[in-house]
């Protein structure tokens, strides 16, 4: 028997593990690639220079293991938030992870588990109900209205009856763009008798601002989750980080692996944060592109949604899986993210929006 006989069916998986797909966007060899989010323009090239000397410097250190508690990266982390917010931080009030991903499974780990309860409002990003799942906590899917914006009064009624240990808000919501004003969050916040989780994947593309500024407020219960994946151009880096008070930064403590991000990940995400004035050049590119691909679609006949992040849900399809197998065979990779009738296009260069809004000419409706 060769190890490629043993099927995963037969293997001793948990469960509750049983049948499920793994989280995973199509990646295809298409001219046009605007389906993960990402942002579009490549890290400017004193960037690429300041990482790789970065990277070089910490190589000669490669016998040892990182800073175990990555307190300089922390420290710089805190240095940019307090700068974007307004709102004084230090880096007792960061900790960092190999992407958001990692936060907000290090947060369902310490504060969700067996017997516990985690709450979304659907749709939003798909990864809430699956690192749920992967940490054994319950999922609690609660609705949105018809278009996708949050019914603030709602929400808080939805939390005080499931009093959920966890609750996720997305801001802006993935996939569906929009923003929640903070007057509306704090209804959620008040209601929530566990910890909430804002999910700032995006919030750098959004004129709305961050829940950071409610930390002083609610300082047991928020915690704000963010990326250098989106706005920061640093996807492949592999760095997200949250905002909390310090006791939440112990609690993660107690769950995250040692050395979790290693010597390189720190000391190039250091480097890339010295750049952020300049990546962050980007967002008022993407957010005025955004704004023409929206008006374009509207022309169109299509029905975008109105969006504050790097990407748009739009509609309608009467099959929407159709129209986007039509999208790749005219070279360009959107998302089906399994919302009847509608697509998600991320915002790219001009030149990426252009062949999309010249594909979206030719795909059935
Ligand atoms: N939150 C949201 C809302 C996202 O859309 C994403 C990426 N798609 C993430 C978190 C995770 O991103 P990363 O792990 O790259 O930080």
């Amino acid at each position: 028997m060769s190890s490629d006989d043993v099927r995963l069916a037969d293997l001793p998986l948990r469960e509750d593990l049983r049948g499920r797909t793994p989280y995973g966007a199509p990646q295809l060899e298409v001219p046009v690639r605007l389906n993960t989010n990402e942002n579009p323009f490549p890290p400017p090239g004193e960037l690429v220079e300041d990482v790789t000397a970065a990277v070089r410097e910490a190589a000669a250190d490669l016998h040892r293991y990182p800073d175990r508690d990555a307190v300089e990266l922390r420290r710089d982390l805190a240095g940019y938030l307090s700068g974007a917010t307004g709102v004084p931080l230090s880096e007792r009030n960061l900790w960092a992870a190999n992407g958001s991903n990692e936060i907000l499974q290090q947060l369902l780990q310490a504060f969700g588990g067996t017997g516990r309860t985690a709450l979304g409002f659907e749709p939003s990003y798909s990864m809430h109900p699956i690192i749920a799942a992967g940490t054994r906590t319950e999922w609690l899917p609660a609705p949105r209205r018809p278009d996708f914006t949050l019914d603030a009064a709602r929400a808080a009624e939805i939390v005080t009856e499931r009093g959920p240990d966890v609750v996720f808000v997305t801001s802006p919501n993935n996939p569906t763009g929009g923003s929640i004003p903070l007057s509306e969050l704090e209804p959620v916040l008040r209601a929530a008798p566990g910890i909430v989780v804002v999910d700032e994947a995006y919030a750098e593309f959004s004129a709305q601002p961050s829940a950071v500024r409610l930390l002083e407020d609610y300082p047991a219960k928020l915690v704000v989750s963010r990326t250098m994946s989106k706005a920061f151009a640093f996807a492949g880096g592999r760095v997200g980080y949250l905002a909390a008070a310090p006791a939440i930064v112990d609690a993660l403590q107690l769950v995250r692996l040692p050395y979790h991000l290693s010597v390189m990940t720190q000391a190039a995400a250091r480097a890339a944060l010295r750049h952020a004035g300049a990546t962050l050049a980007s967002v008022a590119r993407l957010a005025a592109e955004r704004d023409r691909v929206v008006e374009a679609l509207r022309g169109l006949g299509f029905a975008p949604v109105p969006s504050d992040a790097n990407f748009v849900l739009f509609g309608l399809f009467a099959d929407a899986p159709v129209s986007w197998r039509s999208y790749v065979d005219n070279g360009v990779l959107i998302r089906d993210v399994g919302i009847e009738g509608h697509l998600r296009v991320t915002i790219g260069t001009p030149e990426e929006n252009d062949a999309f809004l010249a594909a979206s000419k030719e795909v059935p409706r």
